[in-house]
């Protein structure tokens, strides 16, 4: 077997190379017709491989294991210049597989006496296989990097409203829903705020849409701004923001809210120097128990005081912070 080991694993390295060229170039969705040409030419390599040893035909079987290797070097530049054009990963495998065959070739020929024999000349091969393999694991390692990058930016997109870099309501209430058990397990109390800006259709109306959505932007600013640690913001829809406190009682978060009211009250819009008064109304709610994990009772709750503070004249907090303390 020996002496058939190092022949074979001449096949296997011609395998290998064409299993990453198709799937490096991702031959299957560009090209499929030509991964099943390279897939029977696999198959013919092997097949006739292992006839070869089971006949124990020494000298065809170097025949099959020379003629694969530099039929597989051929084809891999071959499939590499086709895709140049189309791939910009082509021409690092074109540059990676030029290395391995320019050492190969050196090799043979310092063997031949074609050129004269020298250290490197007759390693050329190895030489020229360590390049080939440096080439690809840095453009490997670049490619991870991408598109661990990607999914980086995909995990913020589906997470992020993008006008105002909150989160979106559907991440909020997975994250709502974690801190809500958890509040739970610990008999800790955690309020919900329900913002709406006050006649944000008007803003829309009298200075434009673009005007209106800086205007979301500004207040996202001003309350990401505020913001304490542990709290969650979020964009829960058009002009409404939902803000969930974990371990906060309802009179804390009134205060809170309070706070935030009249920070939005005292910091306008500037845009083109003119000032834009923005106000919002507040619905707050709190609970304890029999939550698990549904934020939906906290919500009716926020939303309902969120409609009182409308009904009431808008750009004020429901609750009262008096009317919680007395409740
Ligand atoms: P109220 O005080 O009762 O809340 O009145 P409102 O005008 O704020 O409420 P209404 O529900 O009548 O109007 C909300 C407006 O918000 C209507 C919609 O066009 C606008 N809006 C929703 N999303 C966006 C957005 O992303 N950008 C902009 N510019 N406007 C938006
Ligand atoms: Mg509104
Ligand atoms: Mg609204």
């Amino acid at each position: 077997m020996q002496n058939y080991s190092t022949l074979f694993f001449m096949v296997l390295h011609g395998v290998c190379g064409l299993i990453f060229l198709t799937s490096y170039l991702q031959l299957n969705k560009s090209q499929p017709w030509l991964t099943w040409t390279l897939k029977l030419y696999v198959a013919v390599g092997i097949v006739s491989s292992i006839i070869a040893i089971s006949l124990q035909m020494h000298l065809l079987m170097a025949w099959i294991a020379f003629s694969f290797v530099s039929l597989t070097t051929l084809i891999m530049i071959l499939v590499a210049l086709v895709n140049l054009a189309r791939s910009v990963d082509a021409r690092y495998l074109l540059l990676a597989v030029s290395c391995s065959m320019l050492g190969l070739l050196a090799s043979a020929l310092s063997v031949w006496g074609v050129i004269p024999y020298t250290f490197w000349g007759f390693h050329g091969a190895e030489v020229g296989v360590v390049f080939e393999a440096m080439i690809l694991a840095t453009v490997l390692a670049y490619r991870l990097r991408n598109i661990e990058r990607e999914r980086i930016t995909a995990q913020y997109l589906a997470t992020h409203d993008l006008l105002t870099r909150l989160h979106n309501r559907r991440a909020f209430e997975d994250i709502a829903g974690q801190y809500l058990q958890q509040a739970e397990n610990h008999n800790k109390p955690v309020s919900f705020i329900m913002m709406d800006i006050d006649h944000f259709k008007a803003i829309n109306d009298n200075y434009g849409h673009h005007v209106g959505d800086q205007a979301l932007n500004h207040i996202a600013v001003l309350l990401s701004h505020q913001q304490r640690k542990g709290d969650i913001l979020a964009r829960w829809g058009g002009e409404e923001i939902a803000i969930l406190l974990p371990d906060t009682t309802l009179s804390h978060a009134i205060q809170y809210a309070e706070e935030l009211r009249s920070l939005l009250e005292h910091n306008p819009l500037t845009v083109e120097s003119k000032q834009i008064q923005i106000t919002a109304s507040f619905g707050v709610a709190s609970g304890i128990n029999h939550m698990d994990g549904h934020l939906d009772s906290l919500f009716r709750d926020a939303d309902k005081r969120l409609y009182i503070a409308k009904a009431n004249g808008r750009n004020q907090v429901a609750p009262t912070l008096d009317s919680s303390i007395s409740a």
